[in-house]
């Protein structure tokens, strides 16, 4: 086994770790992650998550660059050279707290970033269409440390509350959804909307969706659709990552 890999992880792992792998060089390829930022799933039926190594590149991330974790963030097996991230317990806690979410991501995007920077200037609104996803709230958690403890990961859970998403001040976001494919979608989707109210700031008022433009949208998207909107995203980028050389051809049986 070499520093930094570990090649002898339970077969029945490899779909979710390809997923995984395809959600980090993808949000790496879009600008979402780059030296910071973490995706991770949930191991379903155990109290467990996977994790990209603290060490590997996150244009590099392979199904073998894996970290098992339990719910408190602690390492589950000895692999050379892999070590989770030093915010493990974004993940770890919130999988705890929430049983709905089975895939997180933590990214420090700078669309998001600004709208936890100014005094009394605008919040993050829900602006275009896909957004009604996040209609219950988008809190903000005040710590603007890193998250490197047990506790400021569970007071972050607290801060989520039953929610899809929260900014973290002067930090990033925290998204959390059913599944890998879908969590990715939320994230483009989440820069987009943020990059969308900057933009309409530089023309104007931004109009954020009135509650009727809300009530109006979530009517038209009842879970069915959701589904396939989810798998319609998560395809175009696979699609687009394997043509530019960033997901091997042999993930294809594993990404939908
Ligand atoms: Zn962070």
């Amino acid at each position: 086994m070499d520093a930094g890999t570990n090649a002898s992880f339970d077969p029945a792992q490899l779909p979710l770790r390809t997923e995984l792998s395809a959600c980090v060089r993808l949000m790496h390829d879009a600008g979402i992650l780059n030296y910071n930022g973490h995706v991770s799933a949930r191991i379903k039926g155990q109290d467990q998550l996977l994790i990209h190594s603290l060490v590997t590149p996150r244009s590099k991330v392979a199904p073998e660059h894996f970290v098992v974790c339990d719910l408190d963030g602690e390492p589950m097996e000895a692999a050379p050279g892999l070590k989770p991230p030093s915010e493990v317990h974004i993940h770890s806690q919130i999988y705890k707290a929430r049983p709905d979410v089975d895939a997180i991501a933590h990214i420090h995007a700078e669309s998001v970033i600004a709208f936890t920077l100014t005094v009394g200037g605008p919040c993050l609104e829900l602006m275009r269409c896909d957004a009604v996803r996040w209609r219950s709230g988008i809190p903000m958690h005040p710590d603007p440390t890193r998250i490197r403890s047990r506790e400021q990961g569970a007071e972050l859970a607290a801060t989520l509350g039953p929610h899809r998403a929260a900014l973290m001040r002067a930090h990033g976001a925290v998204l959390v959804a059913p599944g890998a494919p879908a969590v990715f979608a939320d994230t483009i989707q989440f820069d987009e909307n943020a990059r969308a109210q900057l933009l309409a700031a530089t023309l104007g008022t931004p109009a954020p969706l009135s509650e009727a433009e809300l009530d109006a949208l979530e009517e038209a998207s009842p879970p069915e659709f959701m589904d396939h909107y989810v798998n319609k995203i998560w395809r175009y980028y696979v699609e687009r990552g394997r043509a530019a050389g960033l997901i091997p051809d042999d993930w294809a049986a594993h990404l939908g």
